[in-house]
């Protein structure tokens, strides 16, 4: 991203301070985590947060009359308010609960079986993430629709005059991430989403890789869902979250079928509950959903400005460094990205250089990053992947450095 250099408003010491597990050591050396594009690490005040529900008012929600019970209603719910502030969604039913990005896809592919015709088209992009491609193969097998991808080119950006000439009135659906994972790549999801709603079709944003560095506004995008996932933004694993503007939600059919989400049952007919409750079948991840909240609290209170203009320095930083090794190649050169080098030396295996610097206490991605046509595009097997969060710090891109420097010459 572009950011003004400015004087930092992030005190990177102390913010280390509130996240236990980067003060550990691995294979003897102090912990350097650049794996944040996978998950990002947890601070104490969202553990916290976890701790007290399982020690106070561990309940089930929505159905009991007693107390414990009605406390946990009260702080998911809050937690879904806090979810639809800060995504500025216009409604907090539009917020439904899910076990992460993956499992939102799969419940808005999954209705639009119903919804699809034989010969109707979906749109997906080149740099999409497996979770992205894979339910929407699924999806065309059921329907008969067919799936068309938009083209990227050298630098990791999608090549738009081709998407402008995929668009037709077959077009139903679009889907694309907001950020590449694999790349760092910020979409231009603005201007995706006007071209596909002039052609009457819905648009669904990945937008696991934005949110831990981009606060979006669904109702400025426009767009018609928006899935991400707490655990790369602070928050637990198994927890997440699809917006879904009202009348699409109320359009999709349910997604499972279980308590939770019915009004009345009998073996005539089954009436469903209303939005939210409609697509949240059985016991939820109630913890994870109240944590969720209290890590969009915590990334608030540092500021999702001060988090991408920090970030954005240490990708400038970073990239200059590494640009001094000779033979190293950064895949995903667009003007527009988040901090996420992905890269390869020469034709050493990426597996290789991460298995060396984990043995220097480093923590790097290396494959295909679930993208693997991306891969393909630029013909590699997979990436290094470095990806940053607003509590690294340059000291730990210097030993980044050396490290991988030091696995060149072991290597080659
Ligand atoms: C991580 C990621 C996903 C999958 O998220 P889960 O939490 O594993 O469901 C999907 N898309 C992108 C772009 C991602 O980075």
């Amino acid at each position: 991203m572009k950011v003004a250099s400015t004087k930092l408003n992030i005190d990177v010491e102390s913010i280390r301070k509130d996240f236990p597990i980067l003060s550990r050591q691995v294979n003897g050396k102090p912990l350097v985590y650049f794996d944040n594009a996978a998950t990002s690490q947890t601070p104490q005040q969202v553990i916290d947060v976890i701790v007290d529900y399982y020690s106070r008012y561990n309940a089930n929600i929505h159905r009991g009359v007693h107390t414990l019970s009605q406390e946990a209603t009260d702080a998911y719910e809050q937690a879904r308010i806090k979810i639809q502030e800060h995504f500025n969604a216009a409604k907090p039913h539009e917020i439904i609960f899910t076990a992460g990005t993956t499992h939102a896809i799969n419940l808005v592919a999954s209705g639009f079986t119903t919804l699809l015709k034989e010969g109707e088209e979906i749109i997906v992009s080149t740099l999409e993430h497996h979770s992205n491609i894979v339910p929407w193969q699924m999806l065309c097998e059921r329907t008969g629709a067919k799936l068309k991808v938009i083209p990227m080119n050298d630098n990791g950006m999608l090549k738009m005059d081709e998407f402008d000439k995929l668009l037709s009135e077959k077009t139903k659906l679009v889907f694309v991430n907001h950020v590449s994972n694999a790349l760092g790549t910020v979409n231009p999801v603005k201007e995706i989403i006007e071209k596909a709603h002039a052609v009457g079709a819905a648009v669904l944003l990945d937008g696991a890789q934005a949110a831990p560095h981009i606060k979006a506004d669904v109702q400025e995008l426009d767009v018609d869902f928006y899935a991400v996932s707490a655990h790369k933004m602070c928050g637990p694993t198994g927890v997440g979250v699809l917006y879904g503007k009202e009348e699409w939600l109320q359009k999709l059919p349910p997604y499972q079928g279980g308590g939770e989400m019915i009004a009345t049952v009998t073996f005539e007919k089954t009436t469903y509950a209303d939005l939210p409750h409609k697509f949240e079948a059985g016991t939820p991840d109630i913890c994870g959903g109240i944590a969720f909240g209290a890590a969009l609290d915590y990334m608030n209170s540092i500021g999702f400005n001060n988090i991408a203009a920090y970030e954005h320095e240490l990708l400038e930083y970073a990239t200059e460094k590494l640009m001094q090794i000779e033979g190293l190649r950064i895949y995903g050169t667009s003007t527009e990205k988040t901090a996420v080098i992905s890269f390869n030396i020469g034709d050493i295996h990426p597996y290789d250089i991460g298995t060396i610097i984990d043995k220097l206490g480093i923590a790097v991605r290396t494959g295909h990053h679930c993208a693997q046509p991306v891969m393909d595009y630029y013909n590699i097997p997979g990436t290094v992947r470095a990806s940053f969060a607003f509590y690294n710090t340059k000291e730990e891109i210097d030993i980044f450095v050396e490290g991988v420097k030091r696995a060149k010459n072991m290597l080659s």
